[in-house]
């Protein structure tokens, strides 16, 4: 069981390609600082629904690659920038991560112990949770648990 909220409508800066998928509307990208753009998955809410997270997933990175990216707008170098800070304040973020347990979604023990709260995992990484109070991140599905 996955519990995901898994928008329709996701937004996404036409610049970097980021995407947080936290079920928000409008904003502005984290690291471009400017406004996000939105997409509209065709298929049904319902569909979407059905999907697995993964599934999900391959579905946003698939219009990621093949529309943002070939964008006019889309900057490579913003990309990459941004997934370096990404990954910097990531490792911030998961730092006190001892010790180690077991992702209850894919069983990956690449987990690490949420320090800085579910807000900054949901501006910078695009990871949202309907459960309040999820201590762990799994960093193979990026599940919090
Ligand atoms: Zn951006
Ligand atoms: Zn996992």
């Amino acid at each position: 069981m996955y519990n995901f909220l898994q928008p329709k409508i996701f937004r996404y800066c036409k610049r970097c390609g980021f995407s947080p998928d936290n079920g928000k509307k409008g904003g502005s990208c984290n690291f471009c600082n400017i406004p996000f753009s939105e997409y509209e998955l065709q298929n049904s809410q319902e569909e979407i629904d059905s999907w697995s997270f993964e599934e999900y997933n391959n579905a946003r990175n698939e219009i990621i690659e093949n529309i943002i990216k070939k964008s006019p707008e889309y900057s490579q170098e913003a990309y990459d920038s941004r997934k370096i800070k990404q990954k910097k304040i990531m490792k911030e973020v998961f730092k006190n991560s001892k010790p180690k347990v077991t992702c209850p979604y894919c069983h990956s023990n690449n987990t690490g112990k949420i320090t800085g709260g579910s807000i900054v995992s949901n501006e910078f990484f695009g990871i949202f949770s309907k459960g309040i109070g999820k201590q762990w991140h799994c960093y193979n599905c990026n599940s919090d648990f």
